[in-house]
């Protein structure tokens, strides 16, 4: 085996208290679409601001619409190797937090607990109504829009919403102080399937790192803190071949 990958194994059964940050490049071989690669959703639509959704009914039934389009990909999306594998560090009690800037649900699906996870950029997974806040299952909601074309609304009379932080709208002050929290006594730092270039999801890992704990950079195709001092180890790949089996043998 590479002497990096030894040295991989060697901090994941060292380690006590992971922050593991995880981006688009693990759910892609679920079947979820990364959004901003080449082949990203974005180069198709237009993104619909959290100010134009409130204001607008063609705006919110632009939402909808492309909410729709994805919607049967991510019902139908299943975690991968890399999501149990991270479900199984914190069976064995290695994890303080994993931070997703991924909104597909993978990771809970794979068994990871809510107490341990940030969705930094919320969830496909829940509908939020933008006036009380209540939370419901999205498929009634996408049925009817399918049939009617008319955004739901809630039962209070506000607009209902994926759950998913919106261009244009703040992260969840909540959601980044657990993140900071767990990032302060955290004993090693893994990025995976991150290009690490949003903000300000992308300082957690490098905040983290900056207390000089080892920071594991993996992703295929560069990342904006390649070459960074904090980072200790750089892997260059499919996160799904790399990271399952060095934490099997971290745990064996
Ligand atoms: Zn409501």
């Amino acid at each position: 085996m590479e002497p990096e990958h030894d040295k991989l194994v060697q901090m994941l059964r060292a380690a006590r208290n992971m922050l593991i940050f995880t981006g688009a490049g693990i759910s892609t071989t679920s079947g979820i679409p990364d959004f901003r690669g080449p082949e990203g959703v974005w180069k198709r639509r237009q993104p619909v601001y959290y100010h134009d959704f409130m204001r607008s009914e063609s705006a919110r039934i632009e939402h909808w619409d492309y909410k729709l389009e994805g919607w049967p990909a991510f019902r139908a999306a299943r975690p991968n190797a890399t999501h149990h594998a991270i479900a199984q560090l914190e069976r064995a009690g290695k994890v303080a937090v994993v931070v997703t800037q991924n909104i597909d649900g993978l990771h809970t699906r794979a068994g990871t607990s809510r107490e341990k996870l940030v969705e930094l950029h919320g969830t496909n997974t829940l509908v939020e109504c933008q006036s009380c806040g209540e939370l419901s299952d999205p498929e009634p909601h996408f049925e009817a829009f399918r049939r009617t074309r008319r955004p739901p609304l809630c039962h209070c009379g506000g607009f209902l919403k994926p759950a998913t932080i919106s261009f244009g709208q703040n992260l969840r002050n909540e959601d980044l102080e657990r993140a900071e929290t767990a990032a302060a006594d955290a004993d090693l730092v893994v990025a995976l399937g991150s290009t690490l270039s949003v903000y300000p999801a992308a300082n957690i890992p490098l905040g983290a790192a900056a207390r000089g704990i080892p920071f594991v950079i993996i992703n295929r195709g560069p990342t904006e803190q390649d070459g960074r001092p904090e980072v200790t180890l750089r892997f260059e790949g499919d996160v799904s071949e790399i990271f399952p089996p060095a934490v099997s043998e971290a745990l064996r």
